[in-house]
């Protein structure tokens, strides 16, 4: 859990490059107290927002360009970060920049509703969701670190 003071904060979270592209969502309360991690979709489509931390890191944030989902609706597609299926238009590829020349992708829930499909699952499986919630943000690091060469801890920043 972690905690965003205002819109600086949350715009802090992301990399200079990626500030100028976020929108934050006109009903966000500030502050507020995050769980787990924070997650959004620009109101036209075609972009999604996360902020996570690990513990002992800072908020890191993300820009994703969504491009539409992985094909087929009546395909079931596994999410990398929840392990949870959905159809071919709910788990698609988000991509991010890497640097000027690349970018990264992983294959996702394209609203990023992760954490709530655990959830449920938790829920109707009757155990506890708070270990698969864990691994999801460390799934979200180790993607920031390892494709975007962010580091979830601050340093280099
Ligand atoms: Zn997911």
């Amino acid at each position: 859990m972690f905690k965003l003071d205002d819109e600086a904060a949350l715009l802090a979270a992301f990399r200079p490059k990626d500030q100028k592209q976020v929108e934050v969502p006109k009903d966000l309360a500030l502050p507020r107290l995050v769980h787990d991690y924070l997650a959004w979709t620009h109101p036209s489509g075609g972009r999604v927002f996360l902020i996570f931390q690990v513990p002992g890191g800072v908020p890191i944030g993300i820009a994703f360009d969504a491009d539409g989902g992985g094909g087929g609706a009546s395909v079931p597609h596994l999410c990398e970060w929840c392990h949870q299926t959905g159809a071919g238009n709910q788990v698609g590829l988000l991509s991010a920049t890497v640097n000027a020349k690349r970018r990264a992708g992983v294959h996702v829930c394209v609203d990023l509703s992760c954490g709530k499909k655990l959830e449920e699952a938790a829920d109707l499986g009757g155990y506890s969701a708070r270990p698969g919630l864990e691994k999801l943000v460390a799934r979200m690091a180790r993607f920031a670190e390892q494709a975007l060469q962010i580091d979830p801890l601050g340093s280099g920043r």
